[in-house]
């Protein structure tokens, strides 16, 4: 069994939910220490890792990053962890490839960085890392993704994933409660959230953005039927292509949601649960990953760059660190039924293809 898959059994079988991933960055660490690097525990007080490894001559600052969370599901009515995004591959894949590096001679120039981050799927991981230092060094930044089977098969990767910017919106309405014999002394939420879910739904950006919002969440209940509810929860998921249009996007759902709101005579608290930045993806990072895919897995291993309305909380480093070049490639592995599916499932011989794409890409930069 090859080194990488022996780290993916383990990884796999232990998945553990965003900022408690501390059996696997524990588990990562040793493999990292004991391979030769530097090695940082406990960045910002989370379970991240910087991973450092010297040339001892000058040359630039690459950074691979991998992500270690897995996520929560409903499985059989109870709560589990399961690694349905892959996230156990990709620290497979970049840990393997710190360990192959060292015991291949290390590099020529510069200093190789091996982050892994905690908490993708909270959106909150790279930020942590970011003000914890992690990347201030760093001239160029690469990270990867497993795709969908649809999107790209085994034996082929894109050299860039320009994913879209997301944001999840929480509107809680505030009402006042009365008999439903008399709603004329009340203010009824729900009445208020329902309007703002139209509203946001009446919302118009030009057709030449790429878009959508729509509510994904509506709790509201008094305890009782007869009575005026005071209290509703709306959660709206909002995607952009561009953050430009994020921005506006978001600015007219606030206005939608806090005109409802006063519609009714309610009051509402907003809050920004989640938000990822569009991709931000830099040529020449993607010009290294091309070509690395290309010793790899041929001419016809290479797709085009696509586009994807998921989101990377990846381009959070990119957005807070925008002189840093950023590159982020899609490794196709026959992954199906799909990402966060609970029964998501891929090749393994993918990981393999994995490692030696990215020690290329180190290669190519760092000798
Ligand atoms: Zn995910
Ligand atoms: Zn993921």
């Amino acid at each position: 069994m090859s080194q990488t898959v022996e780290h993916f059994n383990y990884l796999h079988h232990i998945p553990e939910l965003g900022f408690e991933e501390f059996k696997t960055s524990a588990y990562i660490a040793d493999k990292l220490e004991a391979a030769g690097f530097q090695v940082t525990r406990n960045i910002n007080g989370t379970t991240g890792i910087v991973a450092v490894l010297e040339s001892g001559r000058p040359g630039p600052v690459l950074a691979l990053r991998a992500d270690m969370d897995a996520l929560g599901h409903i499985i059989d009515g109870q709560h589990v962890a399961r690694h349905t995004c892959g996230h156990d591959g990709h620290s497979s894949v970049v840990l393997t490839t710190a360990q192959e590096i060292l015991a291949e001679g290390g590099i020529k120039q510069g200093r190789l960085k091996i982050l892994f981050q905690p908490a993708e799927e909270l959106g909150t991981g790279a930020i942590a890392m970011t003000e914890g230092g992690a990347i201030d060094d760093v001239d160029m930044l690469l990270g990867f993704h497993l795709r969908p089977l649809e999107e790209c098969p085994m034996g082929q990767a894109v050299p860039a994933m320009y994913y879209s910017a997301s944001a999840t919106v929480e509107a809680i309405f505030h009402g006042k409660a009365a008999h439903g014999a008399r709603p004329h002394l009340g203010v009824n939420a729900l009445d208020a959230g329902a309007h703002a879910v139209q509203a946001v739904n009446g919302i118009h950006l030009s057709p030449s953005l790429t878009w959508s919002a729509k509510a994904t969440r509506f709790l509201c209940d008094a305890g009782v039927t007869n009575s005026i509810p005071s209290e509703a929860t709306v959660v709206w998921d909002l995607r952009s292509a561009e953050n430009e249009g994020m921005t506006e996007l978001k600015a007219r759902v606030l206005r939608a949601i806090e005109s409802s709101a006063q519609a009714y005579g309610a009051s509402v608290d907003i809050r920004i649960l989640k938000e990822m930045p569009a991709a931000i993806i830099d040529e020449d990072a993607t010009g290294v990953i091309a070509s690395a895919i290309r010793e790899v897995l041929g001419d016809a291993g290479l797709t085009e760059p696509k586009s994807t309305p998921g989101s990377e909380d990846f381009f959070h480093y990119l957005r807070l660190r925008p002189q840093i070049k950023g590159g982020f490639w899609g490794l196709g592995a026959n992954l199906t039924p799909g990402l966060h599916h609970p029964e998501m499932h891929f090749d393994r011989d993918a990981l393999a293809l994995g490692v030696k794409v990215f020690k290329s890409c180190v290669r190519r930069v760092l000798g």
